[in-house]
Order: structure tokens, then C-alpha cells, then sequence
């Protein structure tokens, strides 16, 4: 099969009367696939009575939705083994819950200033502002909460959240998410981005959606002219493979990136969807030429339900080393494991320093080739007090304002006495405290 040459499957041609609908947003939701039925009467595909009560029991927990246009790419003659099939419709698997599966294992609901926030990281904010998307993503992270009505945030509830960024002056970058931001109407997001952007301390603002990749004819050039009001915005995408890069998909995308918005991809490592090197490989490649920047590439978390897509670390570790100085540097995501309980993304790479002497480190390339760099002799070391107004660096600080050392960096520091970072509940703090 060539991956490269598989273009949107218009099934439904005998279904519409008017091929305009099929490129309206609007047509899609309103005939998103929501159950067995439907699916089987759209695809040809047809379950055995045993298999649909399964479905039906997971679909009972896990809602189901599919737009059309999602569902057409989906590879009726192997759909059990398609990539876009396991992203889209409901696994019995998802039933299994593993020891250790949580609900909302990224603590996003304990981080939560208010109700819509999740304050995480020192100078950024996760914003949710909607609850809703075109489709399901069966490996969803947030799968607690879709389809739930109570978490549909109300205007006050998103009112409530501007005040709280209006309030803490160190949010320079806001992440609207959800749901899927772009589920919004675009009078509605005009309305939010903008009370967010009169905020003098917010920077940047960025939006994360998936529709380019589900419904991309939601990038109408009425949402575009909203969206290019608002810059500096950066949008994040997540195509997780190579097939999913249509030419709908490329047009909504290239709609995006006329408009001077800056695209970038949050892959999730996916078993049976995306964990071979190849196909990652092209997906990254395939996102560059069309203006898109690899950012994320996530381990899966351990959110209930989703053990059946996760893959050992090793996997991913596998796919960096099979891009790095395999193909261009831009193409390279940074792996990410999302850490439990709230400790956000944490990096992990392939080890690419061996080992080190006090004036030489050893490195290995892509290639297996064993180098050494040689270290300055004559660094002179530049113990920073903070002092900065009698500081020897002369390096114009101004406009570069002073920021908390908190975590490792205060470890490194000169200036903070702090010697270790001690982890709460050991018996041996408990024993002080008594
Ligand atoms: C991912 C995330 C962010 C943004 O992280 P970046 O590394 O800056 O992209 C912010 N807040 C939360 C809670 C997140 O999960």
C-alpha cells in the first residue's frame, strides 16, 4: 500500500444530494456517526451479534461520534488494522481498566485556580473553554469528560477565567484547548480572544484543535479572518498519521498558514496506529511540507481505558533515534511523557552523551560514531549573585526582567542556598515532624 498515494474516499456520494454539503462543517456535525447503525449502514462493515453487544457496552461509557468526513477515510476492506478506524471507533478494550489507569491522571482538575483553568507551569495556563469536539478520539486523554454535559463551561465560567488571568500578571502565554476551541462559533471566539489579547501581560495566545484533521472544513475563511485579527496565535494540531494529511486537510491547513498563523503537531504514540518508525518518518515529513511544525510527539497516559494504545517508552525512544540526523532536525518532536499526577511534560531522548572527563565530553552520533568535543580551558566561571547591576557581563538586560528560580534551576543556582529538593512523605521527614 502506498501510503502517499490514498486520498479522501468520497463514500458518500450516494448519500448527499448537493456535494457543496459535503465541504459544510455544519452538514458534518449535524451527521456525525454517534452509533452502531449508522456506522454499519454508512461502511458495509458489519459486526456479529456478540462483537455489536460489546461495542454497545463501551460505547455506553464512551460515547461515540465520527464525522463523515473522518469516517470516509477509514479502509472498509482492513478496517480492523486501520490507523484511522482505531482512532475513531470504539475498542471493547477500553472496558479494561489497569491498576494503573486514573481518571484524570495529568491532576488537571487539582491544578484548577477556577474551573476552566489548569495553572500548571510558571508563566502559561491551559484554558478549556469548550467541552465539545467533532469527534471522539478513542485514545482521548480527557475521555472523563466527553460528551458530559456538565462540563460544559458557561459564559460566566469563561468570564471567570479571563478575570483570573487579568489577576496574575506572570501568565504571559495562554493555551485555549478543551474540547475543541475551534467547536466554538466564530463570533464567540472573536469575542474571547480578544478579551484575552487586551490583557497587557498575556504575549502570546495559542489554540489547540484537532479539526483539521477530523473536520477541516471548519477552517472556513470566515474563522480564518477571525483567528488572523488575534496574532500573535500559534495553533497546534494533531495529525498522528501520514493518511490523515488529505487534501482537505492540506487546504484548511494551507488556509491557516496564508494567514500568517504559525502550525505546529502534537503526535500521540499510538500501538497499532503509529508506533513504526516509518510511518513516523513520513508523518513528520509530510507535516514539513506542509508548513507544520513537528512539536509533541506524547507517550500515551495512563487515562482509564486507553491501555490498549500504549506502547512501551522504548517505542518512542525508537522513533527519536530513527529521525535524529536521519532527516531534517525540524522534522525531530520532542518526546514528551505527560508526568502522573501533575508533574507536566517531561523530555526524554535517546542518550547522546556518553561519557565525560573535566575537559572533554564523549558523544556518539546517529551513526554510531564515537566522538570527542574538548571543553574551553580558560571558561572563567560567572557566579551570578543576582547582582546584576555589578555584573562583569555587560549583556543589556533591560526588557529582560528578573524571573523565581524554582525547582532545578534553584538547584544550579549561586544565589539560592537551597541544597536539596526533598520529597514531602518520606518516613524519615514524618519522623521530624513528630
Ligand atoms: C501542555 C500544557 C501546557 C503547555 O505546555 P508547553 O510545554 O508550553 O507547550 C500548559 N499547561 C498545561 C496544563 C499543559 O498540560
Amino acid at each position: 500500500m502506498d501510503i502517499n498515494n490514498l486520498q479522501e474516499k468520497e463514500i458518500y456520494d450516494n448519500n448527499i444530494n448537493d456535494f457543496d454539503e459535503w465541504k459544510d462543517y455544519k452538514w458534518h456535525l449535524k451527521h456525525s456517526v454517534k452509533n452502531i447503525e449508522t456506522f454499519e449502514r454508512l461502511t458495509g462493515i458489519e459486526f456479529e451479534r456478540g462483537e455489536r453487544n460489546k461495542i454497545q457496552k463501551t460505547i455506553d461509557k464512551f460515547p461515540v461520534s465520527i464525522t463523515p468526513y473522518y469516517l470516509s477515510l477509514i479502509d472498509k476492506e482492513n478496517y480492523k488494522l486501520d490507523p484511522v478506524f482505531k482512532q475513531a471507533f470504539p475498542d471493547p478494550n477500553e472496558l479494561i481498566i489497569t491498576k494503573y489507569d486514573m481518571r484524570d491522571p495529568l491532576h488537571e482538575d487539582e491544578d484548577s485556580p477556577v474551573e476552566c483553568i489548569t495553572h500548571r507551569y510558571p508563566d502559561r495556563v491551559l484554558f478549556t473553554i469548550s467541552n465539545k469536539c467533532a469527534m471522539y478520539c478513542r485514545h482521548c486523554t480527557r475521555k472523563r469528560k466527553v460528551g458530559d454535559v456538565d462540563y460544559i463551561p458557561s459564559k460566566d465560567v469563561i468570564e471567570r477565567g479571563i478575570e483570573y488571568i487579568k489577576e496574575t500578571p506572570e501568565v504571559r502565554d495562554v493555551l485555549f484547548s478543551g474540547g475543541d476551541p475551534l467547536m466554538l462559533s466564530d463570533d464567540y471566539l472573536d469575542w474571547i480572544l480578544g478579551k484575552v489579547e487586551k490583557i497587557p501581560h498575556v504575549e502570546i495566545m495559542r489554540i489547540g484543535t484537532r479539526m483539521p484533521v477530523v473536520l477541516p472544513f471548519r477552517i472556513t475563511d470566515s474563522l480564518v479572518e477571525v483567528l488572523k485579527k488575534h496574532h500573535p496565535l500559534w495553533i497546534n494540531t494533531q495529525f498522528n498519521h501520514p493518511r490523515e494529511l488529505t487534501d482537505s486537510a492540506k487546504k484548511a491547513i494551507d488556509k491557516l498558514a496564508d494567514a500568517g498563523i504559525p502550525l505546529g503537531n502534537q503526535a500521540v504514540l499510538l500501538a497499532g496506529v503509529n508506533d513504526c518508525p516509518r510511518i513516523m518518518k513520513k508523518l513528520m515529513q509530510k507535516l514539513l511540507q506542509n508548513r507544520i511544525r513537528p512539536y509533541y510527539l506524547y507517550q500515551c497516559d495512563l487515562t482509564e481505558g486507553l491501555s490498549h494504545f500504549r506502547t512501551p517508552v522504548g517505542k518512542g525512544i525508537e522513533i527519536i533515534e530513527n529521525l535524529v540526523g536521519h532527516t531534517s532536525g525540524l522534522a525531530v518532536p520532542t518526546y514528551v511523557i505527560d508526568a502522573p499526577g501533575g508533574g507536566g511534560k517531561i523530555p526524554v531522548m535517546p542518550n547522546y552523551l556518553i561519557s565525560w572527563s573535566t575537559r572533554k565530553v564523549i558523544l556518539r552520533n546517529y551513526e554510531g560514531v564515537i566522538t570527542s568535543y574538548k571543553e574551553p580551558d580558560s571558561y572563567e566561571p560567572v557566579f551570578c549573585d543576582r547582582d546584576c547591576n555589578n555584573c562583569k557581563l555587560n549583556l543589556k538586560l533591560t526588557g529582560a526582567p528578573e524571573y523565581k528560580a524554582t525547582g532545578i534551576v534553584k538547584l544550579l543556582s549561586y544565589y539560592d542556598r537551597t541544597l536539596s529538593l526533598t520529597p514531602e512523605n518520606t518516613d524519615r521527614i514524618n519522623r521530624r515532624k513528630k
